[in-house]
């Protein structure tokens, strides 16, 4: 009898039968077949330390012996207490209060219901709505897909279900562009602001690279100039660094390349080095003391059964002092020049005709192409080479774990490669 089991974003009809993954040890993960495979995504771009990390494993170990889990309600415990403090440590000057909650879809609508009672709050009830990018992506709730590119993204269908905002055109400014250069992107972002400021309560992006809607990358330069419309309009800036943060683009947080602090901030994904499903919405003082009030509205009423779980707390704690101690960024780093040289700097795949552009940004390396049909078989043929690599539409993408050696991007650049090679 076929799994019970229903994969995601698959089509039913042509899907093909799911590889079965029995354990994983660093880069590689293992099949029942024997088959090991070099995993070029980190799994959805959380499992940044690899698979089967001995000390974030025994961290989860210790935790379960001491305490599984307990509700954040009315109680607390050293492991959320503490991740919240390396939390305001780590992330820009000014976001000091946490509220934990499960997956980086609900930290979003966390982050989104926040925005909407902080105007509330001050008297601005009209300011309901929220101003989206075009190519954004910031998961499947329905909170979150009412704030996803609706004519590319993948939500397009639930139109009238959905609530409607306002969206400005994504950038086009690529990351090395100057000031001049991002001028024509803020004034279209100028321009929603100027005509619907009064009913947004805040601008939502993922700073500096735009991921699951086309990998689109950006400028620092417009991500300041956003902070400055912002503060003008009067509109929060909330950063969706659920896929950006600890380090994928190249600083520990995307804000960090624009030494900027958005009011709020979401993290998930590699939060807990992917080892369990967690999230945090940071808030500056401002934002957090709006809540200080003698009214009933004044609570924030939000409290997933999960958030702030012991068990992800204690992990996402080692997770951070690997990533300190074993010098990360630097790995990172190391990983973005292989990328820049043997990837963005391939002259015979950039000119490939099939091929529209190659970018990269910290750990971050892709090819977009002009035709879906381009990468039909970059998945098989990446699999056949030993390297697990996924595209979607006109994207393939490689956002490896950071313990990545030199040899292992090799084999991962090699295979995202093959199939404008072999098609030559
Ligand atoms: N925001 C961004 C930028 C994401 O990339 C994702 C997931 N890919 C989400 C939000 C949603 O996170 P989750 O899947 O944990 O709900």
């Amino acid at each position: 009898m076929p799994s019970p089991v229903w994969h995601p974003y698959a089509h039913l009809k042509t899907q093909a039968a799911a590889p079965r993954v029995v354990g994983g040890r660093g880069t590689r993960f293992t099949l029942d077949t024997g088959e090991s495979l070099l995993d070029a995504t980190c799994s959805w771009w959380c499992m940044i330390h690899g698979y089967g990390h001995p000390r974030l494993v025994d961290a989860i170990k210790q935790q379960a012996d001491t305490l599984c889990h307990v509700m954040l309600g009315g109680l607390t415990h050293d492991p959320a207490d503490q991740l919240a403090r390396e939390l305001v440590r780590l992330t820009p000057d000014g976001l000091e209060h946490v509220f934990f909650s499960d997956s980086g879809s609900v930290g979003m609508e966390v982050a989104m219901k926040m925005a909407v009672q902080y105007h509330h709050l001050r008297g601005h009830s009209g300011k309901r709505r929220m101003l989206s990018l075009m190519k954004a992506y910031h998961g499947d709730t329905a909170g979150c897909m009412a704030v996803c590119d609706p004519e590319e993204g993948m939500h397009s269908l639930f139109a009238g279900y959905l609530p409607e905002h306002h969206f400005a055109p994504a950038p086009k400014a690529p990351y090395g562009a100057t000031a001049q250069q991002v001028e024509a992107d803020l004034a279209a972002l100028r321009s929603v602001l100027e005509q619907h400021h009064h009913e947004i309560a805040a601008l939502l992006m993922e700073p500096l690279l735009q991921a699951a809607g086309g990998l689109n990358m950006t400028s620092p330069h417009y991500l300041r100039g956003a902070r400055a419309l912002c503060d003008e309009f009067d509109v929060l800036l909330v950063f969706d660094e659920v896929a950006t943060g600890f380090g994928r683009t190249g600083k520990m947080f995307a804000a960090d390349h624009a030494d900027i602090t958005p009011d709020i901030m979401v993290l998930s994904k590699g939060l807990t080095g992917g080892y369990l499903g967690h999230a945090a919405t940071l808030a500056t003082t401002r934002v957090h003391n709006t809540f200080i009030g003698d009214s009933q509205l004044h609570a924030f009423m939000h409290g997933p059964t999960f958030m702030g779980n012991p068990l992800a707390c204690r992990v996402a704690l080692e997770s951070l002092r690997v990533f300190e101690e074993e010098d990360y960024l630097g790995k990172i780093s190391h990983l973005n020049a292989i990328l820049t040289r043997e990837l963005a700097g391939d002259d015979s795949l950039r000119q490939h005709p099939a091929v529209a552009d190659v970018r990269v940004l910290g750990a971050t390396g892709v090819i977009e192409v002009y035709d879906a049909s381009s990468l039909a078989h970059a998945a098989d043929i990446a699999r056949s080479r030993g390297v697990w690599l996924r595209s979607f539409g006109r994207w393939l993408y490689t956002m490896p774990a950071y313990i990545t050696s030199d040899e292992e991007m090799r084999q991962i650049i090699d295979a995202m490669k093959a199939p404008f090679l072999d098609a030559a």
